[in-house]
Formats: C-alpha cells, structure tokens, sequence
C-alpha cells in the first residue's frame, strides 16, 4: 500500500496559528512582542531567499522583525560588533546570522559572538553542548521540525530503530542526538551512517530503520530495496536537479520518492516536507526567546 504523504506545509501552518495565539497573549500580557533580526551579509540568491521567507514569517505572526543586509565585505570585526549590538538590544530576543558567510569571516567566531540566549538558530556551541546532554534552550530549527513531524504524524519513536543517513552538524548529528534523548517523541535506538559506511552496511543499517532519516544531499540516493516495508521516511535533502521551461528550479529529495513511496507508511515529499518546518521551528525558538525575556 502507498505511504502516507506527511505534509510538512500542513503541520507547519498548524503550529503558526498555535505561534500567532502565543505572540497575541504575551503582548496582551507583558506587552512583550517577540523580535528577531536576521543579518545577511552579500546577496547570495539562495541566502537572499532564505532571509526573505524568515522574515515574511516573522511579520505575519506579529512579531518585531529586522532585515539588516551587510555588504559582502564587510570586516569581521564589523560583524562581531553588529552582534554585540542586538546582544545589548532588549528588543530582540532572537538573532540569526544567515550562513554561509564569506570566506574572510570566520563562522565559528560568528555563532560564538551571538549571546546563548538568542541563539534562536540553535548553533552557538553552548546551545550545541545543551542538546547533548538533553537540556536544550534552542533546538537547532531542521532537526526540531523533523521531531515535531514525527511526533505530530503519530509515530513511535520510543525504542524504535531510526537511522540518519548523514553526520552533518546542522542536521544528522543534532537530530540524532534529539532522538535518542530519554524523553517523549524520541527515546529511540539510533545510529548514524556517512560516507565512512561501508555501501553494504549502510544498506544493511537502513533496511531495518522504523524511521530512517536522509540528510545526505545526494539526490534519490536511498532507494526502495533499502526500506523496510511500513517505514516512516523523513527525506531531508534539497537537491536543484534541473530548471523547468518557467525557470524554476526542478527540486529532489535524497529519498527516491516515487517507489519508496510504495514501500513505506509515511513519507515526506521535496518540497513541502521538511523544508517548511525549519522557517516555523525558528520562530517558535523566538516566541520562546521573548517569553524568558518577558519572565513568563
Ligand atoms: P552536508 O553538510 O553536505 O552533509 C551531508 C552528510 O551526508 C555528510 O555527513 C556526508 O558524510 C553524508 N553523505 C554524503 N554523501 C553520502 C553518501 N553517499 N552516503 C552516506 N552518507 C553521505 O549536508 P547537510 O547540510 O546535512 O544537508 C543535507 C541535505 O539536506 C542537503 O540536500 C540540504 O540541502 C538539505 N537541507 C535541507 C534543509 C531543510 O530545511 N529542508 C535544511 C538543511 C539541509 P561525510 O560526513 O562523511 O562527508
């Protein structure tokens, strides 16, 4: 039997109108009203796209939003003095630096110069210690979407065997930390296999997955033979195969949908899966944000 499509759109737009009834009560409330900045340096069109969507999200959940685009080559030390400066500002409770950056500018001194607190991206190496050992402030935004599908689609993830296709620190490492926290909707057993897998093993690991995981950006990478019958599949890559005739880009998952789609129970597609998840999960991380702030 066909799989059932978990709509990543759907649930998304269920967690925003839940978002949108938080931001109005803790303004009623405290008059708080939560406030992100997203800071984008150059004008690299996929980051462009990013941002925008951020912020168009923001607006329409009622919150304080800024866009402060930075040119290209801009210094380092300019950067880390944009940081501190919504540090200091009470106003903004979440900060996101959208990456990559330019090579000049070091990432790692970046995400360390933004205040734990408003990390609401989840990266800064405080936050990332936090997950591990199961007291996270701030998931990181991919990862939590993937648990709140999982979670909200009805599957049990306690002692299930979940594999992660992929060892990435914004998405494989994180979520496999998340699932296997002694905790609701997670608690599973979990491994996580990379380029460092044999091919047979990796097979091998991923046939007997009750949810398996791809993040490895490799387009139709997994296929059907190597999913157990009634799997749920969380397809995590992004892939531009091709332009159509309009001049969109023609996008694929890491999942070879259409038969695994006959293979699996749940599945979600590219686009409309994961995707619309990461921008809702940002958000919620800023509602939380501003409710500490506020003491509530
Ligand atoms: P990444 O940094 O390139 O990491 C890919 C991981 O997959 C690496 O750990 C790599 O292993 C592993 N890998 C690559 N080829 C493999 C293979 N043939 N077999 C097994 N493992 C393999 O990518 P990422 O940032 O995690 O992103 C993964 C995909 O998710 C991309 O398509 C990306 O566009 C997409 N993505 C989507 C969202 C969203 O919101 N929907 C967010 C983030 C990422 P090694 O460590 O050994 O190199």
């Amino acid at each position: 039997m066909a799989a059932k499509i978990i709509s990543g759109a759907e649930v998304a737009k269920q967690i925003r109108e839940e978002l949108k009834r938080e931001v109005d009560q803790l303004k009623a409330k405290t008059g708080i009203v939560p406030g992100l900045v997203t800071i984008l340096v150059g004008e690299n069109p996929a980051s462009v796209s990013y941002v925008t969507g951020k912020q168009k999200t923001a607006k329409e959940l009622g919150f304080y939003s800024i866009q402060d685009n930075q040119p290209a080559d801009i210094s380092e030390a300019a950067l880390l003095a944009l940081i501190d400066q919504y540090n200091k500002d009470a106003k903004i409770h979440g900060i996101l630096v959208q990456l990559p950056l330019p090579k000049h500018v070091n990432e790692t001194n970046v995400l360390y110069a933004i205040d734990p607190k408003k990390d609401v991206d989840g990266f800064h190496p405080v936050n990332v210690g936090k997950l591990m050992i199961g007291e996270a402030d701030y998931l990181p935004c991919t990862p939590a979407g993937i648990q709140e599908l999982l979670v909200r689609s009805g599957v049990k993830t306690k002692g299930a065997e979940l594999v992660v296709v992929g060892r990435s620190n914004i998405v494989g490492k994180p979520i496999a930390n998340i699932m296997l926290q002694k905790k609701d909707g997670a608690n599973s057993t979990v491994t996580i296999v990379h380029t460092g897998t044999p091919p047979e093993k990796m097979i091998e690991h991923c046939r007997r997955a009750d949810i398996l995981i791809v993040a490895a950006g490799v387009p139709k990478y997994v296929k059907a033979d190597w999913v157990k019958e009634g799997a749920a599949v969380i397809d995590v890559g992004v892939n531009r195969i091709g332009m159509s005739e309009s001049g969109k880009a023609i996008l694929a998952g890491d999942v070879d949908f259409e038969p695994v789609k006959e293979k699996a129970g749940l599945i979600t597609p590219v686009p409309g899966g994961v995707g619309p998840m990461t921008i809702t999960m940002l958000m919620k991380n800023t509602v939380k944000a501003a409710k500490v702030a506020a003491g509530v």
